[in-house]
């Protein structure tokens, strides 16, 4: 075998979680004696360990182990990024989309980073406000860059499942910083991320 993913959970954690699921499925009116729910308690527990996997990772040295010396001097944006996280009010699920841009100063950072700073600091209880944060303040804190952008557009499933039940409201937020703070170069990303390229 050239190849195996492997999954490891804190088994303590896991039996833990997985008692006090069985209890709160109870306390719902349900049976967890039943064929269809007698693995849910365990499977729920391993669900939210994976979901809240961003605790143990450091998103700065997931960056530091991929920045490069370059003299490129022009924007640099992924866009589309899916992301899934938690809302710490309810937890329930938001997701959506992250862009990201930086402009290099003397370092750029392999592609593929970016993505993974989004999922550390999404898979974790979040607002979406501060997921916003703290990207664009690990990437400027790390990266180091002329400066940095990230908006990120969600769908939240607190909002579309209950109180006010909106179902297509996306909630988009945005952060800026060093050479982004200025309207021109501001201007450019957006355009740059609204225009369909693919
Ligand atoms: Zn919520």
């Amino acid at each position: 075998m050239s190849y195996r993913k492997l999954e490891e959970y804190d088994l303590q954690v896991t039996q833990e979680v997985k008692n006090r699921y069985k209890t709160i499925i109870e306390e719902l009116g349900e049976d967890t004696t039943r064929e269809g729910l007698l693995k849910t308690p365990e499977r729920a527990a391993k669900a939210m360990q994976f979901l809240t996997q961003g605790y143990d990772m450091d998103a700065a040295e997931i960056l530091k182990g991929a920045m490069f010396a370059e003299d490129y001097n022009e924007m640099v944006i992924v866009k589309d990024i899916e992301l899934y996280s938690l809302c710490e009010h309810h937890i329930l699920p938001f997701f959506g989309k992250a862009h990201i841009a930086y402009i290099p100063n003397g370092h750029i950072v392999g592609l593929s980073k970016l993505p993974r700073v989004v999922d550390v600091f999404a898979r974790r209880l979040q607002v979406q406000e501060r997921l916003t944060h703290d990207i664009l303040e690990c990437i400027n804190n790390t990266l180091k860059p002329k400066g940095v952008a990230v908006v990120i557009e969600a769908s939240h499933m607190c909002m579309m499942m209950r109180g006010v039940q909106k179902q297509n409201s996306v909630t988009t937020t945005s952060g800026f910083r060093g050479a982004f703070e200025s309207m021109e170069t501001r201007n450019e990303f957006l355009k740059l991320i609204s225009s369909d390229l693919s």
